[in-house]
C-alpha cells in the first residue's frame, strides 16, 4: 500500500492506494463514525459496497444511497433529493458521507457533503483510474444548464481510501480516459514516469503492482501543484495541459462520443504539437501518438468546426477577456501557461483537424 499526505490550507488528509484495502476501510480512516451515509451508484454499489462498510463500528448506523451511473446525477435535483434523504437518516454534525465511486460520485458527495449543516466529514473512495484526479485537490461541484461543474466549492476530503480490486470491473474506454490524466501529469512533473508509460505496451489494468504505483506517481505530481496552490491561481493551472482543446472538443463532439480523458488526450496531442513549433523542444510527440494509437485513443475526429472549437476556448474559465490561455511544454516537466492569439489559434485548430480527419 502506498500513501501520500495532502496538506490543505484547513486540514491535511491520507490518500491511501492498495490492494484489498476495501476490508480495512475503518483503519485507514482518521476517527470512528456512528452514523454514516454511503453515495454510490448500480453499476458499483452491487461489488463493493458491502466489503466497504463491513469494517465500520459494528453498530454504526449505515444508510445507502444507490443512484443511477451518468454525469446526469450532478444535477441540482439530485443535490436537493440527497440532502432529503440525509436529513431523513436524522445525520448529526458528527455523521459521515463515503463517496462511493468515479467522479461523478466523488463531485455530487463532495458537494452535498460541504453544504449539509454547513458542512459534515467526507470520504472518497475512488472506483476509476480518473477519480485520482478528482479525489484530490478538494474540487466539488454539481452542474447548472449553463455549464459542467459551475456550481461548487473547494472541500477536502477527510481521507481517500483508493482500492485498485475496483478497477477490475472498469470499463477499458474509462481505463483509457484515466490513464490520459496520468500521462498528463507524467508530462507535467515526472519525467521517468513519462518514459515508464510510453514505454510499456499496453495498458493493464490486470497488474496491480503496477496500478499502485501509477496511481501514486500521478497523485504526487497532482499533490504537489495543489498543495503549493489550492485556489487555482496560477501553477494549478498547469494541470490543464490538453484541456482547453479536449474540453472544447468534448462539448462540440456532444458529451459522451468521446470520454473526457479521450478527449484530454487528443488535446495534449495538439498542446504537445504547439509546444515543440514554439519551444522547438523534443517532447517525444512521435512516442505520444503511438502511445495513443496502440491504446485505442480515438485517432479519427468527427467533422468539427474550427471556429466553434476556437470559440468555446476563448469560452473556457481559464481563459481571460476571451484571450487563450493555454498550458504548453517547454520542456518535458517544464509546463508554461502561454496566451495564443485568435488567429495562431485558429490555423493551428484548422491543420490538426484536418490531419485528425484524414487520419
Ligand atoms: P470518472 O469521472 O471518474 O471517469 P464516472 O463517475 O463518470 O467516472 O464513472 C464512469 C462510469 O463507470 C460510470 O458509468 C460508473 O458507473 C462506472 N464505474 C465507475 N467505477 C466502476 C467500477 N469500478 N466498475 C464498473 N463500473 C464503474
Ligand atoms: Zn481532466
Amino acid at each position: 500500500m502506498e500513501q501520500i499526505t495532502v496538506k490543505a490550507s484547513q486540514s491535511s488528509y491520507k490518500v491511501s492506494v492498495g490492494a484489498g484495502i476495501r476490508h480495512k476501510l475503518s483503519e485507514l480512516l482518521p476517527k470512528s463514525y456512528q452514523n454514516v451515509f454511503v453515495i454510490s451508484d448500480t453499476s458499483i454499489a452491487p461489488h463493493y459496497l458491502d466489503d466497504y462498510v463491513s469494517s465500520l463500528l459494528p453498530d454504526a448506523k449505515i444508510t445507502k444511497k444507490i443512484i443511477e451511473p451518468g454525469e446526469a446525477a450532478k444535477s441540482k435535483d439530485m443535490y436537493f433529493d440527497i440532502l432529503d434523504s440525509m436529513f431523513e437518516a436524522e445525520l448529526d454534525r458528527k455523521a459521515l458521507v463515503l463517496a462511493l465511486g468515479g467522479g461523478v460520485i466523488g463531485d455530487l458527495a463532495g458537494f452535498v457533503a460541504s453544504t449539509y449543516m454547513r458542512g459534515i466529514d467526507f470520504v472518497q473512495l475512488p472506483t476509476t483510474i480518473l477519480a485520482h484526479d478528482s479525489s484530490v485537490g478538494g474540487k466539488v461541484a454539481i452542474n447548472h444548464e449553463t455549464g459542467k461543474n459551475l456550481i461548487g466549492s473547494f472541500y477536502p476530503p477527510v481521507a481517500v481510501v483508493y482500492d485498485v480490486d475496483t478497477i477490475t470491473t472498469l470499463p477499458e474506454k474509462e481505463v483509457r480516459s484515466g490513464y490520459a490524466e496520468l500521462i498528463k501529469e507524467a508530462y507535467i512533473g515526472n519525467a521517468d514516469f513519462l518514459s515508464q508509460l510510453l514505454e510499456r505496451k499496453k495498458l493493464d489494468k490486470e497488474n496491480e503492482e503496477q496500478l499502485i504505483e501509477d496511481l501514486s506517481l500521478g497523485i504526487r505530481v497532482k499533490t504537489k501543484i495543489v498543495e503549493a496552490d489550492e485556489k487555482e491561481n496560477d501553477l494549478r493551472k498547469f494541470l490543464n495541459l490538453g484541456h482547453t482543446l479536449g474540453h472544447a472538443i468534448e462539448a462540440e463532439a456532444g458529451y459522451g462520443t468521446f470520454t473526457h480523458g479521450e478527449a484530454v488526450a487528443i488535446g495534449m496531442l495538439f498542446a504537445l504539437e504547439l509546444s515543440e513549433r514554439r519551444f522547438g523542444a523534443d517532447l517525444r510527440l512521435g512516442e505520444f501518438r503511438s502511445w495513443m494509437e496502440r491504446n485505442d485513443y480515438p485517432m479519427h475526429l468527427p467533422d468539427l468546426s474550427a471556429e466553434r472549437l476556437v470559440i468555446r476556448m476563448q469560452m473556457d474559465k481559464k481563459s481571460e477577456n476571451k484571450e487563450v490561455h493555454m498550458v504548453l511544454l517547454r520542456e518535458i516537466g517544464d509546463p508554461v501557461t502561454e496566451k495564443v492569439d485568435h488567429d495562431t489559434l485558429h490555423n493551428a485548430v484548422t491543420s490538426f483537424l484536418e490531419r485528425m480527419r484524414r487520419a
